[in-house]
């Protein structure tokens, strides 16, 4: 019996590659354009817009309100928008709570608070298993959390897309919002991390 659907076990590289050719052998994407596109995600948005964001909610308590209340909004204040920055939804860390998250079903993920998302994001064995056993991938990624600590695994899809607000580390009291930026690491903002102090 064959099978119509994705062969999965592809590289996603060559699965990529595959169907950009396809759209521009249909005139349907312009490949110049593509190229464009993904060296703006590569360089120009990052992980630092999610950093600047992070950074402004730990030291300007109404933004971190409306951060929490509306994501999307309050990134977009900054002037992070972009494709996939609607719907996004800001989750806070907290000594008793932690959040990570996943794209069970692909790789959906909020480029413009944190640029493209990285490799281990999206292969399988991360986003199958951090379901089932998330203390137990985390762990393996090198947080290791206290056994009260209540994990909660948030799926993004195409209309929910998850950034997590991390702990403001313990002796970052006499930081400024610019100092603390480059504490703020993206597998922070994923719930694979914490922030450290230094
Ligand atoms: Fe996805």
């Amino acid at each position: 019996m064959t099978t119509s659907g994705p062969d999965e076990t592809l590289p996603v590289e060559l699965r990529t590659e595959a169907l950009e050719q396809l759209l521009t052998e249909r005139g349907l994407i312009d490949p110049k354009a593509m190229n464009k596109l993904i060296t703006y995600f590569e360089t120009s948005v990052g992980p630092l817009n999610g950093a600047k964001v992070v950074a402004k909610a730990w030291t300007d308590p109404d933004y971190r309100r409306r951060l929490l209340e509306d994501g999307t909004a309050a990134i977009k204040e900054l002037g992070f928008t972009g494709p996939q920055a609607d719907h996004i939804v800001v989750v806070e860390n907290t000594p008793t709570t932690h959040n990570v998250v996943v794209c069970t079903l692909c790789s959906c993920y909020p480029w413009p608070v944190l640029g493209l998302p990285p490799s281990w994001y999206k292969d399988p064995a991360y986003r199958s298993r951090v379901v089932k056993e998330p203390r137990t991938v985390l762990s393996a990624m090198g947080l290791e959390l206290d056994d009260d600590v209540q994990i909660t695994v948030r799926d993004s899809t195409s209309v929910v897309r998850w950034l997590v607000l991390p702990e403001r580390p313990a002796g970052t009291e006499h930081l400024s919002e610019e100092e603390l930026v480059p504490l703020v690491t993206r597998d922070a903002m994923v719930g694979v991390a914490k922030v450290e102090a230094s």
